[in-house]
């Protein structure tokens, strides 16, 4: 495991973390995430993350649903 102070709060592969749109998933490698408000939360897809990072607050309180490519 390498030591890298930007990622204090990647989540561990296999931990299961809260998705921004609803629910949990087992977090990937490859699993979009991001941190909000101190604690990193998980994205369903990369557009998922698109949308939290043009309007993070709206879309945490459930306004914008998360995109369906
Ligand atoms: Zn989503």
């Amino acid at each position: 495991m390498k030591a890298d102070s930007t990622d204090r709060t990647a989540p561990q592969v296999g931990e299961i973390v809260h998705v921004a749109c609803g629910g949990h998933i087992e977090f990937q490698e490859d699993t979009p995430w991001a941190v909000y408000q101190g604690a990193a939360v998980a994205f369903c897809t990369p557009a998922c993350k698109r949308a939290f990072e043009q309007d993070p607050d709206p879309f945490m309180a459930g306004e914008i649903p998360h995109p369906v490519e």
